[in-house]
């Protein structure tokens, strides 16, 4: 506890005599520890208003919104790191956020665990595995896209715990972070889940949101991309019918899609992707937990006093 505390910089957390106001104070909230892979809960609250909330994790600097709870006001983000290119390890994680005419910015480590995720060994058609040159470039171009709109970053919070599942029925055909072999050949960790779903079964939004990205890709087939604020976004692949274009406002589980066996797979299921400041994790723990619940597996410690 007391090495914790050690690593909470506050870089301008002076006190300040504000003669005649009652004690004021903020603080942020975040896992000292976490598994490689999973997603997190991290705040800011404070009981006097503030404003530009913004938590940098893994080089990404996230916008969050500012609302009542907490000791008044809260912010709420949802972070984690990719299975694909995180190392165990310590990492930097700094909030900032703007009360009473100053900047606050506290900071701290959260040490990223490894996790063992299986190999799974797949076969799928050898195109899809070696792509012939012709296609290239639109791989690369689909993979621009794709970058693109998971840096799209918008501040009001739309995402609430927890998500509704995408389809009626979750079973799980293949899980996140299975380390791939496609017909022999390694390829990088497993980005989402695989749930079971006959060719044409109702995918719902699990999150109200907007969709910023819909398209039949080469690799993953019929997808569709939706924001939903502080870089909470999600995805689905594989699909057979897109219902929603880019620009459309969603809402919690509305038909967006209907599942399907379009792009690279071995059969027909509905490929899903939790996306947290640009970071792939595992979307089904999140299926049955809230931001509460998340929020106390975190140490709250505090950032200043007024
Ligand atoms: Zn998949």
């Amino acid at each position: 506890m007391k090495k914790f505390f050690a690593e909470i910089i506050l870089i301008l957390g002076l006190l300040s005599a504000c003669a005649g106001s009652s004690f004021a104070a903020a603080w942020v909230n975040f896992p000292t520890s976490w598994d490689i892979g999973q997603a997190f809960a991290v705040s800011i609250t404070s009981n006097v208003d503030y404003s530009k909330p913004v938590v940098t994790w893994k080089g990404r600097s996230i916008s969050l919104n500012v609302e009542q709870g907490g000791a008044g006001k809260i912010s709420y983000g949802l972070l984690g790191s990719d299975v694909r290119n995180t190392k165990p390890g310590d990492y930097e994680i700094l909030f900032e956020f703007e009360q009473g005419g100053k900047k606050y910015k506290a900071s701290g480590n959260i040490m990223l665990k490894e996790r063992q995720y299986p190999q799974e060994k797949l076969t799928v058609s050898p195109k899809m595995v070696n792509p012939p040159k012709k296609e290239l470039k639109r791989i690369q171009a689909e993979s621009k896209a794709i970058g693109a709109a998971l840096r799209t970053m918008t501040t009001a919070r739309r995402w609430t715990t927890p998500p509704q599942p995408p389809l009626s029925n979750i079973t799980l055909t293949s899980h996140y972070g299975f380390q791939r072999v496609y017909n022999g050949v390694p390829r990088s960790g497993h980005n989402g889940a695989d749930i079971r779903a006959a060719t044409g079964t109702k995918v719902l939004a699990p999150f109200a949101g907007t969709v910023i990205l819909t398209g039949f890709h080469y690799y993953a087939g019929g997808s569709v991309y939706i924001d939903s604020g502080n870089g909470v976004i999600t995805a689905f692949f594989h699909l057979n019918e897109i219902n929603v274009k880019k620009g459309d406002k969603v809402a919690k589980g509305q038909v967006v899609a209907r599942s399907g066996s379009t792009g690279r797979v071995t059969g027909p299921h509905l490929h899903y992707s939790l996306i947290l400041g640009g970071q792939f994790v595992d979307p089904i723990p999140l299926l049955s937990t809230s931001i509460t619940q998340m929020l106390k597996k975190g140490t709250q410690s505090q950032v200043n006093s007024l």
